[in-house]
């Protein structure tokens, strides 16, 4: 058995596993899901299923649109400028890491953009605190999780303009209340389902207002207008979506699996701390639950500590090649077994390098 702490894609249960195996070879009436029209009656009802279902684990109060869109999250770092932004007008944005940053550079190609807080001079360690937003911004755009760096937003910014986020790697994994948000929008590959769908949650009156020619693929309105499905929507991924997203509810939703996440994280932050040989890595009160980074306090121990994870079946915990060290990220459907495999590797290691 493998123990995957990949950072995304990532692990699924393996129930949705069995369950799109299934549905590759017969999805309906001996038809594969990867053989059928997206305009069929049965396509049409998982569509319909996968949105009624976001709206009910996110608790999403009327008046916002639930969209599925491609192009990942990076896509949308540039749809968002263009929806939301006007000539003329500045949208704010925190830097809280090379996500962060890239939706920044690309909103600078589309308007004018101040970045009013960053934590790039300490390598992004820590989620910045003291800011003021200027109340004619068209919005501020944060990511609630900085999946490489391993900080979280535990309190989201107080603000009258439009808050828009980038969920991509802490949706699903816990409570928020969506009305205090403009746009939320994320990868699906970490708690939504596999790659290439994206999940975008707007707040219809904020739309149509900046007088930007948009083309229609990059345009929210259209995409609306036309169900996500004014072109070919990504089937299979939906799917998959939906067969985790009935998982999550099975589950008891993100009420119940947030506090799954909370024991899993506690449990490691507190080998980390307790171990001599390991570190943490960020601020103790911005520590991600989703992404636990960490490093040795002997780097020359990494590559053995690396070999010995993976000799135990421990995947995918390599740190991204910014940070170094490691990177243990425990998404909605990585167990507690895993964690406490991990953790008991940790002490195997310190037991040998006493
Ligand atoms: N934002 C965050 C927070 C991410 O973690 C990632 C990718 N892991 C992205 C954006 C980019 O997503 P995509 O590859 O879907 O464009």
């Amino acid at each position: 058995m493998k123990h995957n702490f990949g950072a995304g894609p990532c692990i699924l249960p393996q129930e949705v596993f069995k369950q799109a195996a299934q549905a590759v070879l017969d999805f309906n009436d001996g038809l594969s899901i990867l053989e059928i029209s997206h305009r069929t009656t049965e396509f049409e009802a998982v569509v319909a299923e996968a949105e009624k279902l976001v709206k009910e684990l996110l608790n999403v109060p009327a008046g916002y649109s639930v969209l599925f869109l491609q192009g990942g999250a990076s896509l949308q770092f540039a749809m968002v400028p263009m929806n939301l932004l006007g000539e003329g007008q500045t949208a704010s944005y925190l830097d809280t890491g090379v996500w962060a940053s890239k939706a920044i550079k690309e909103a600078k190609m589309l308007g004018n953009v101040n970045v009013i807080a960053s934590s790039k001079e300490s390598n992004y360690t820590y989620i910045p605190k003291e800011y003021a937003v200027p109340s004619d911004s068209a919005y501020l755009h944060f990511t609630s999780n900085n999946t490489i760096y391993g900080t979280e937003y535990f309190e989201f910014p107080e603000t009258a303009v439009p808050l828009v986020c980038d969920m991509s790697s802490d949706i699903m994994s816990r409570v928020f209340d969506v009305s205090k948000f403009g746009l939320i929008y994320a990868g699906a590959q970490k708690n939504i389902g596999p790659a290439g769908l994206t999940i975008v949650i707007v707040k219809d009156e904020l739309l149509g207002k900046t007088g930007n020619k948009i083309p229609s693929m990059l345009d929210y309105k259209q995409h609306i207008a036309n169900g996500s499905m004014y072109n070919t929507p990504p089937v299979f991924s939906i799917y998959v979506a939906l067969l985790n997203l009935r998982w999550l509810r099975s589950k008891g939703g993100v009420a119940e699996i947030e506090k799954e996440n909370i024991a899993k994280a506690a449990a490691l932050y507190a080998e980390i701390d307790r171990n001599p040989l390991f570190k943490g890595t960020c601020a103790v009160e911005d520590r991600s639950r989703m992404n636990i980074t960490f490093v040795m306090e002997n780097p020359e121990l990494e590559k053995p500590f690396l070999k010995l994870a993976e000799e135990h079946g421990i995947v995918g915990i390599k740190g991204h090649r910014s940070v170094g060290g490691f990177r243990a990220s425990m998404y909605n459907a990585l167990s507690i077994t895993s964690v406490h495999a991990l953790i008991e590797v940790m002490q195997i290691f310190a037991e040998k390098n006493k």
